[in-house]
């Protein structure tokens, strides 16, 4: 059985069509910079395509010649990444007027989500009426949250009526990884304290007890936790308040915090972690400070998470800079020792992830707890 499977982002789209129960990936579709200059890779290779202007357009443009590579018949199903589910959705469903209005609900909170997220589903059905539409939601994972990390500490009267929760964010990469991580460590994953690092443009950081996510950074938006690309993570609600007295809108505040802060706010070279890395290389200070925040974050949440679980057996990085970055991995992983958890930097080092080889470790033999890098 294949499944045809689509990521819609506002600037960028991924489908893949996969195999069952192999999960085997056949074709991969990949567009970036939708609005600027699209480019659109089909199996790796570049398409010269027309790019309609409206997205839902240039959506089915994209679709139908990503179909073209199969027997349309093969296709059982279609499976679409949604951002936010809210509170009702622990489990992928099967998309109705219900689900629609319930990913509706949530455009206020996930606004540059949420909305290409459900056109993406708008468009499957018209173009495959009778294939079952399936939503996997970001924040269904983290739904085994006991309420203690589902909260903030503010009136819960308040929290209740405005649904003012922790959501979390990134659920199935860090549900996933940490089903690889057992896999690849040969331990039923109910028998595993994990903690996951997602970190890509978003970054976010999950306690994986067990099988069930305890705690993860990202909350009621994807701005909690992590230095990340363009997002500044945790930071005074006070600095907000000072903010908007300073004369600051809610709109300059929230264009601040997910646009001009993370890496780039910091650097003020760029969001992307390479060339961050190669600013910090060529003795840019700015740079520094920001590698500095960005694994001092990291380790921080990493101690975090292992009081929280009251210990912990892997540490997983994945996401573009946790798969690829041999830097970033040697930082984040120094001094925890009183952890039981020691880096081996060669194999660190050496680490080239792979189809066929998904899952690397990278811990020294001395090491109890292992450090982990996944695709
Ligand atoms: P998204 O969250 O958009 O899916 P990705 O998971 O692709 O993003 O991660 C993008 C990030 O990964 C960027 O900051 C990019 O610089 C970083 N990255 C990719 N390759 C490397 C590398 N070799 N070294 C360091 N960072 C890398």
């Amino acid at each position: 059985m294949n499944l045809l499977i689509i990521n819609c982002g506002s600037s960028s789209v991924k489908a893949d069509i996969v195999a069952f129960p192999e999960r085997k990936v056949l074709h991969t579709l990949r567009v970036e910079k939708i609005g600027k200059s699209p480019i659109c890779k089909l199996d790796g290779i570049e398409q010269s395509l027309p790019f309609p202007d409206d997205y839902a357009a240039l959506l089915e443009k994209l679709l139908d010649h990503f179909i073209a590579q199969t027997e349309k018949s093969d296709i059982a199903g279609v499976g679409h990444r949604v951002v936010h589910g809210g509170m009702q959705y622990s489990q992928p469903v099967v998309v109705d007027e219900t689900v629609k209005s319930a990913i509706r609900e949530m455009f206020p909170l996930v606004p540059l989500h949420n909305p290409v997220n459900l056109k993406g589903i708008e468009v499957a059905e018209k173009m495959f009426p009778e294939l079952p539409q399936i939503a996997v939601f970001d924040t269904a994972f983290h739904r085994s949250i006991p309420n203690r990390g589902q909260y903030y500490a503010i009136d819960k009267d308040l929290s209740d009526e405005l649904n003012i929760r922790r959501y979390g964010f990134h659920g199935t990469s860090h549900q996933y990884v940490a089903e690889q991580a057992a896999k690849y460590l040969g331990t039923d994953l109910r028998d595993l304290r994990l903690i996951t690092c997602h970190l890509g443009n978003g970054c976010s950081i999950t306690a994986v007890e067990y099988g069930r996510s305890v705690e993860t950074s990202m909350g009621m938006s994807a701005l909690e936790g992590l230095v990340m690309g363009t997002r500044s993570g945790d930071i005074d609600p006070g600095v907000l308040t000072y903010l908007m007295k300073q004369g600051m809108t809610a709109d300059d505040i929230s264009s601040l915090l997910n646009e001009k802060s993370g890496l780039l706010g910091l650097s003020g070279v760029s969001n992307d972690m390479r060339e961050v890395l190669a600013g910090a290389e060529q003795g840019n200070e700015r740079c520094r400070l920001a590698l500095q925040m960005f694994t001092h974050r990291l380790r921080k949440y990493i101690g975090a998470y292992a009081a929280a679980m009251g210990g912990v057996d892997a540490i997983v990085f994945t996401g573009g800079i946790g798969e690829n970055s041999a830097e970033i991995r040697h930082r984040a992983s120094q001094r925890f020792d009183f952890l039981g958890a020691v880096i081996d930097e060669d194999q660190n080092r050496d680490i080239r992830l792979s189809a066929e080889q998904p899952v690397a470790a990278f811990s020294a033999s001395n090491s109890r707890v292992k450090f982990l890098a996944a695709l």
